[in-house]
């Protein structure tokens, strides 16, 4: 066995510091007969009838709901997810299987394009194969049904390596898709930290369908570039708001503060930067540090909690802190928060800064967490400028009454989602993805389905 490979994983609770439960990881070992098994179920599993595979995520679906309220308190108390939160994400997962459920028949028709007595053209939708999972632990729910639901529909088996931060909802997702009658080889949780997922790029996949940070999401794609594999990376954003002059203040303001500090800040899509036009600047502030102040911080089992602990002490804390005193130290400005809250576990304060620039760590790296930075601007030229000086691309959200004004802004921003009068927003029905170091490829819509096909053109001549 690989020494690398810790045979016992600690689970630890991140709102009180205490080890939860232990569980085996996986070895080299343990890997290559998961990996030998997938292929084989693979072929058993795409030769079924569309129906079937169909009715099979139909029940998951209807055990997902059965089960929401422990799915939800597993999930609270491995990642330090608010209740209240973790149960709407159970609710927000069955709005994409029901997407899936309803779209991925219609992908999967053959395409008869050249018909004559003598020719015909066709193209057939392919499953790839066996595809690698790997996931984040910020939203597993949605992020993993966003790869697993159409990669299984499509006929793909699936090993699924949770992140090692959401390992017992891992385990939760696993053993409701097997109860539902998905076979144990189809779908297969790999678990462990990120040795186990290297480890897991090196077996014979068709295809890495990764959730994660743009550091770990560059070293993925690297690593199998030489297999000319198909890759696909959610990553990480540095997603900016601009708020013009002429909105209504407190509203918008609230509903910055929800996409800032929502997940206590850890969405790929919370919002990270925000430019608020000087006309209005004070009472935005205002209305910013009053919903700030009004988040509950506590015991993420509490349904009156709203920022609950960071899911992983490293580096998180440390990085909020780092960010933290950097600003400081380059003259911006604390309205809020600055420090870990008294209390055990891994918990940050909502903090709020002002005064500050571009050349804050603040302002460029992704925080993950309760932080963000409030930037007065002049104009929607300088606003423009400020959004796109990032090296990511995920979203860009606009605050105005005048849709034209928004639609020319986000128009020339270089994101995969543009929103007027809206932030930290996902949809079923649209395609999620990133431009620039925010990654490449789409899940969701119908691209998120097409996408773990592969097309195979038929010419089928007559008369010989
Ligand atoms: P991470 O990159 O630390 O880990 C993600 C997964 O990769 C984990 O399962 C981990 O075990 C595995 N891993 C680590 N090193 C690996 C390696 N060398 N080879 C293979 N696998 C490896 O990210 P995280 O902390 O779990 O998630 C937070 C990040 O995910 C943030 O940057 C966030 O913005 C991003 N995210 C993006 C989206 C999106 O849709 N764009 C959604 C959710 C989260």
């Amino acid at each position: 066995m690989d020494e690398r490979y810790a045979p016992r994983m600690q689970i630890i609770d991140p709102a009180t510091d205490q080890v939860l439960d232990e569980v085996s990881e996986d070895t080299g070992e343990t890997l290559t007969n998961k990996a030998a098994r997938a292929l084989a179920g693979q072929k058993r599993w795409a030769a079924l009838p569309f129906a079937e595979r169909h009715a099979t995520l139909k029940r998951f679906r209807d055990l997902c709901l059965k089960r929401a309220s422990q799915l939800a308190l597993t999930l609270t108390s491995e990642v330090g997810k608010p209740v209240a939160q973790a149960r709407n994400e159970i609710k927000g997962l069955l709005a994409r299987l029901e997407f899936f459920l309803e779209h991925t028949a219609a992908e999967l028709e053959p395409e008869i394009v050249q018909q004559t007595a003598e020719l015909e053209e066709r193209i057939a939708h392919e499953p790839l194969g066996v595809i690698a999972n790997i996931s984040a632990w910020n939203y597993p729910y949605f992020v993993g049904s966003n790869v697993f639901v159409p990669a299984l529909l499509t006929g793909n088996a699936v090993l699924y390596k949770p992140s090692e931060f959401a390992t017992l909802t891992g385990l939760a997702i696993a053993r409701t898709l097997h109860d539902a009658g998905v076979p144990e080889d189809v779908f297969t949780p790999v678990l462990g930290g990120g040795a186990i997922g290297e480890a897991l790029l090196d077996q014979p996949i068709s295809g890495v369908f990764f959730t994660g940070s743009y550091n770990t999401g560059r070293q993925i794609a690297i690593r199998v570039a030489p297999r000319l594999l198909k890759t696909q990376l959610e990553l990480g954003g540095k997603d900016p708001v601009y708020v013009a002059n002429d909105v209504d203040v407190a509203a918008v303001a609230a509903g910055v503060a929800d996409g800032a500090f929502y997940n206590t800040g850890q969405s790929c899509c919370a919002v990270e930067r925000v430019y608020v036009h000087e006309e209005i600047w004070e009472a935005f502030l205002d209305g910013f540090l009053s919903a700030a102040r009004g988040f509950v911080l506590g015991d993420p089992r509490d349904p009156k909690t709203y920022i609950g602990a960071l899911a992983r002490r490293r580096p998180a804390l440390e990085l909020l802190q780092a960010q933290t005193d950097d600003a400081l130290g380059k003259g911006a400005k604390l309205e809020l928060g600055g420090k870990r809250a008294d209390r055990p576990g891994w918990f940050f304060e909502p903090t709020v800064f002002t005064n500050v620039s571009h050349e804050m760590r603040l302002m460029r790296e992704e925080s993950f967490g309760p932080i963000i930075g409030l930037m007065k601007v002049g104009s929607d030229e300088q606003a423009l400028e400020l959004m796109t000086d990032t090296d990511y691309g995920l979203t860009a959200a606009v605050y105005t009454r005048e849709r034209a004004r928004a639609e020319r802004l986000l128009s020339a921003i270089p994101v995969g989602s543009a929103y007027w009068n809206c932030c930290d927003r996902v949809s079923p029905k649209l395609p999620w993805s990133g431009r620039k170091h925010s990654g490449i490829g789409a899940t969701l819509s119908t691209y998120g389905i097409e996408t773990f096909t592969q097309p195979k053109a038929w010419h089928l001549k007559n008369g010989l």
